[in-house]
């Protein structure tokens, strides 16, 4: 369901608008031009079919129209329907052109039909083609006018007697339905087309507007979950990060602020291991999962001391050396470690065989009391008790902390430098 004021149906709007604005200028314009250009080709060619006409019979019959006993005559010539037919398909090559001699005001000899399928012979002129033509004299071509009940697009020529009179008519035209049913044919093709356009533009507008609006909830998505602090989110949409315009500037921008929001809240600034607050977190999601851990409480031994005698940045330099090998300890067997406070480090990892993890911390001993701290010229190797706790299940995680932390203290009054579970 669309939302009125969705960026969808804006956007959708607004390409709709713009489109059926343009179809339609389009549409009618071009059709404008074509009708305009049909009419003109058309007057040409019934003007010419007209004077032709008129040429053709004064040259074949000579002499005046007149009326002898209810025939048509020219000259000494009588002039009859069946060969005012002949002559009328001969004189012009179109069969779509009719061809009529009015006497008068009145059809003489014409291929023009009723509706019955007879000749219109006899039946009479627009009063307007009377008025203009006859009245008037003036050659008149019309580009809507009356014939026989019919319109047509048609040229009338008057044909004065000897009397400068005018007593006859040529006329030659055609039923306006056939002179454009090409021209309409096209016309019809042209608003289709149009038409289809017009949709192909609404389903385009609407797939690429159903795009931005999806990486824009992406994005929003992604924020809502930023401002609740979960900053292990991600975007639904794989393609929101990639995208190469400002909607992907924005994703990236965010993406970015998350994990600089990430590093500020949940990171120690000096060690940069997890702080007190996400460990805590982490314990209370592994506990909620009902996932195996041991909880490993470490504290540098004698720390004071490294702090007095060599100074507090020293000190610094010396947590942040031991961070990195209990960051790495713990990286490499899939746990995690945090720093719990002063120079006290909690570690947690996935193992809790007690033998495993006596060896696994064995070895972390080992390696923490080869390693030397060193600035300005001076050298320490700082030593590290642990505790630690195997979860039990349905323990809270605070009492395997508070069992590690014991075992932490056991091991600073047995001597330090060791490890107790
Ligand atoms: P123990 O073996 O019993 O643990 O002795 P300790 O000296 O390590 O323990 P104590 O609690 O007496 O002293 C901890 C010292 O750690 C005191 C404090 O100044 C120092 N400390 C805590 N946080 C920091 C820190 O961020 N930087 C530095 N340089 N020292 C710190
Ligand atoms: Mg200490
Ligand atoms: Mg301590």
């Amino acid at each position: 369901m669309l939302r009125k004021n969705s960026l969808t149906s804006r956007i959708l709007a607004m390409v709709c608008i713009t489109s059926v604005l343009i179809c339609t200028l389009i549409t009618f314009v071009g059709a404008g031009v074509i009708y305009t250009t049909t009419e003109n080709s058309l007057k040409s060619e019934i003007e010419t079919a007209a004077h032709t006409f008129l040429n053709s019979y004064d040259n074949k019959y000579h002499g005046e129209y007149y009326l002898e006993n209810g025939t048509l005559m020219k000259g000494e010539t009588p002039l009859d329907e069946d060969n005012f037919i002949v002559d009328a398909s001969q004189i012009y090559f179109s069969s779509d052109i009719d061809f009529t001699i009015f006497l008068g005001d009145t059809r003489m000899l014409t291929t023009v039909k009723n509706p019955d399928g007879s000749y219109a012979v006899g039946t009479k002129c627009d009063p307007i083609v009377k008025e203009q033509v006859l009245d008037n004299g003036l050659e008149i071509f019309f580009s809507n006018v009356d014939v026989n009940g019919q319109n047509c697009i048609g040229c009338y020529i008057p044909v004065m007697d000897s009397y400068a009179q005018v007593n006859a008519i040529y006329y030659a035209g055609i039923p306006l339905d056939l002179a454009y049913s090409n021209v309409n044919r096209a016309v019809m093709i042209f608003i289709g087309i149009s038409a289809a356009v017009l949709l192909i533009a609404i389903l385009v507008c609407s797939l690429i507007s159903h795009r931005i609006v999806r990486a824009l909830m992406d994005i929003r998505g992604f924020m809502d979950k930023i401002t609740s602090c979960d900053f292990s989110c991600e975007m639904q949409y794989g393609g929101t990060l990639s995208r190469k315009d400002e909607i992907g500037d924005i994703a990236r921008s965010a993406s970015t602020l998350r994990d600089t929001l990430r590093e500020l809240i949940e990171l120690d600034p000096l060690t940069c291991l997890l702080n007190r607050r996400s460990c805590r977190k982490n314990l209370e999601d592994m506990t909620a999962e009902n996932k195996p851990f041991t909880v490993i409480m470490c504290d540098i031994d004698h720390f004071k001391n490294v702090n007095d005698t060599y100074g507090h940045s020293f000190g610094d330099a010396v947590l942040c050396r031991i961070s990195s090998v209990l960051y790495n300890f713990c990286d490499a067997c899939g746990g995690y470690a945090s720093r719990w406070g002063g120079e006290e480090f909690l570690l947690v990892i996935p193992e809790t065989d007690d033998k495993k993890v006596r060896s696994m911390l064995d070895g972390l001993l080992d390696t923490v009391r080869k390693t030397e701290t060193q600035c300005d010229g001076k050298s320490v190797i700082a030593t590290l008790t642990i505790g630690a706790a195997v979860h039990i299940e349905n323990e809270p995680f605070d009492d395997t902390v508070n069992r590690a932390d014991k075992k932490l203290y056991r091991g600073k009054n047995s001597g330090r430098n060791r490890i107790v579970m």
